[in-house]
């Protein structure tokens, strides 16, 4: 019998008429002849209003309470859901995530699933019950009451899709799918139709509001389909599949985001040497904090300087590990800005696709935005600027890239299905192999393979003036000299007044790259070329929200005695650049590191085409 999960957000079941409109949208597929799981989030803004309770009584509630306490939020709900099922005469029964026993670890406020057991979910579907389950809760092996994380629904709904082999995930919500951009931000933003799991794994975790980046490491990992929709209509949303089934003709970029509450952080006067980026991570990765565009500057006088994002609300914890950590590894000291905002684009076609980052650069100078820090990754490039002209900046990208025009489909006949997994679950049955590294639990990473790309160059410009319009233009000359650009990395302006600016290149470009970004800049003599650069990649899923991948890498590097000249991070990939020499010693290393069979990579995969 066909299985379809349906999720409701808090807005979709915000009053009874809601609920009850959602009710009749769980029973049109019921008497259509599916068995339905309904996941729901707490009411409104109930979870906000439980938050601000919190925060009246202590300015820093204990997290296992506020797990006790956001919890209720959707305890509620699932009671007035059944309720409104069973009065529209069908039988349905609700569940809280620790009585169908969705196993987390006890990480409180952003626990991860290990493990769902099915069989009372599968008892009350076979009894012909519509299933209620809360949304964004589970329990700890201690019986502890864990959430998942702000808008952790959807990773419910997803998951409970993967490991009860359902059809699709239905998500329902106030938009009418996944649009180029936040709709409530840039009003020309359009609906697209279907769009990679790839594609929305980096936007959502970039700022797209609308998906828990989570729910979509998920979807990828155990092939389910999505449907994001509306709940107030009965049009076709965006499907959220696999890159086979998203393709869609001619476009090098597919979306934008902002992320309008980011922290940067900068630990100053680094000292250049292997292992220090590591045991900074480490010790952030042990808060299980999940840090974004990592960006290391080119090392002077041995001593170099490391920026890297976070959340807004998690910038006060962040500092305290990140001051301790300074110190520990003989840095100079730490500094923060906390009003920033990041801009990105994304887009698969930015693998084939150049011009992408001038586009954009350009954009942003025409519209007087100055760029802070910029980092890329084979689809996606994201810059940081200063928060007040986010918004500003996210328009004149989308503009620039006419996201709002529609695209071309080549394929209007589209019917989604359900892949087979990427990888076997680890429920599909006592003989089923484990994910990659032995690791088992449901939302453990799966780590895919390691690769070594030993054509890199880097060339660096020095004193980059700090001001709107600059980027645009150098990479507008490197764009005419025909270079292909891959990594892209500025870090912000440094405590001695100096911005630069790295690019990674095919080395036998490398001195076209240089002189034609000299041509571009004032100061010619300041463009810095290291023609002999390799690229170490681990390549997986959900890489940025596990921390523990990129420091697992940092740590197997420095063990083995190689530095790090440049990161750069995306879901799909951690990339770090070192000198040519030891290249294939960190390919070793790294395939023991993560127990994977290693490979040379032709020069220029998994990179974007510039
Ligand atoms: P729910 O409560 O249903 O989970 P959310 O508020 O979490 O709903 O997500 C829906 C909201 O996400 C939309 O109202 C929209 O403003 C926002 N959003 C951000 N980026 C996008 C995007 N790219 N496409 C659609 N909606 C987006
Ligand atoms: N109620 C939770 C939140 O507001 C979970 C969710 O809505 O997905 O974050
Ligand atoms: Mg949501």
């Amino acid at each position: 019998m066909p299985l379809v999960v349906q999720k409701f957000g808090g807005t979709s079941v915000a009053d009874a008429d809601k609920i009850l409109a959602a009710a009749r949208k769980a029973i049109r597929a019921h008497r259509e002849g599916k068995q339905v799981i309904v996941v729901v989030s707490a009411r409104g803004h109930t979870t906000d209003e439980l938050i601000g309770l919190a925060k009246e009584i202590t300015e820093r509630p204990p997290a296992r309470e506020m797990d006790m306490l956001l919890a209720t939020g959707e305890q509620v709900s699932v009671a007035l859901m059944a309720m409104a099922i069973q009065a529209l005469g069908v039988p349905a029964i609700s569940f809280t995530g620790a009585q169908i026993g969705i196993v987390t670890d006890s990480f409180h406020t952003k626990a991860r699933i290990r493990n769902i057991s099915t069989e009372r979910i599968q008892q009350a579907l076979d009894d012909g019950q519509i299933v209620i389950v809360a949304g964004f809760q589970g329990v700890d092996e201690h019986y502890n009451i864990t959430t998942l994380g702000r808008g952790g629904s959807d990773t419910t709904a997803v998951a409970l899709a993967a490991v009860l082999g359902a059809d699709a995930c239905e998500i329902y919500t106030d938009v009418d799918g996944v649009y180029t951009t936040d709709p409530r931000v840039v009003a020309e933003a359009r609906k697209i139709d279907r769009i990679s799991y790839d594609e929305m794994l980096e936007l959502a975790s970039l700022g797209a509001g609308v998906m828990h980046s989570r729910s979509i490491e998920f979807a990828k990992k155990f092939g389910v389909p999505i449907h994001v929709r509306s709940s107030f209509a009965d049009a076709t949303g965006t499907w959220i599949v696999a890159e086979e089934d998203a393709r869609v003709l001619g476009a090098s970029v597919t979306g934008a985001a902002l992320a309008k509450d980011e922290a940067r952080v900068t630990v100053l006067g680094v000292p250049d040497r292997p292992g220090v980026v590591h045991a900074l991570f480490r010790r952030i990765g042990e808060a299980n904090i999940v840090v974004d565009m990592i960006v290391q500057n080119v090392a002077t006088h041995g001593r170099t300087e490391v920026s890297f994002t976070v959340a807004g609300g998690d910038l006060a914890e962040t500092l305290i590990v990140a001051e301790h950590a300074a110190r520990e590894i003989g840095a100079e000291g730490v500094t923060h800005d906390a009003s920033v905002a990041k801009v990105s684009v994304v887009g698969l076609g930015m693998r084939v696709h150049t011009g992408v980052a001038q586009a954009m650069f350009e954009a942003l100078g025409a519209a007087g935005v100055n760029i802070q820090m910029i980092t890329t990754s084979e689809i996606k490039i994201s810059v940081l600027v200063d928060r007040a002209s986010g918004a500003d900046a996210l328009r004149c990208v989308h503009q620039a890239f006419e996201l709002e025009r529609p695209r071309l489909d080549d394929r209007r006949d589209f019917a989604p299905h359900r892949r087979p997994p990427a990888e076997r679950s680890p429920l599909a049955g006592p003989d089923a192999p484990p994910l990659a590294n032995g690791l088992g639990g449901m939302e453990d990473l799966v780590v895919s393979g390691v690769e070594l790309d030993e054509e890199q160059a880097r060339v660096t410009l020095l004193n980059v003036p700090d001001r709107p319009g600059y980027a645009g233009k150098v990479f507008r000359a490197i764009a005419q000299a025909g270079v292909n650009v891959d990594m892209i990395v500025q870090n912000v302006r440094s405590a001695s007044g100096d911005t630069r600016l790295s690019i990674t290149v095919p080395r036998a470009d490398a001195l076209r790259a240089a002189e034609a970004a000299s041509a571009a800049v004032d100061d010619p003599g300041h463009v810095l070329v290291e023609p002999n650069m390799a690229k170490l990649s681990v390549v997986g899923i959900g890489m940025r929200t596990h921390t523990g991948v990129a420091t697992r890498m940092f740590g197997a590097l420095a063990e083995a005695g190689i530095n790090i000249a440049l990161i750069n991070t995306s879901e799909v990939r951690v990339n770090v650049l070192t000198d040519l020499g030891p290249g294939k010693a960190g390919l070793a290393a790294l395939g023991r590191a993560f127990d994977l069979p290693t490979r040379l990579a032709a020069s220029g995969s998994g990179s974007r085409a510039e």
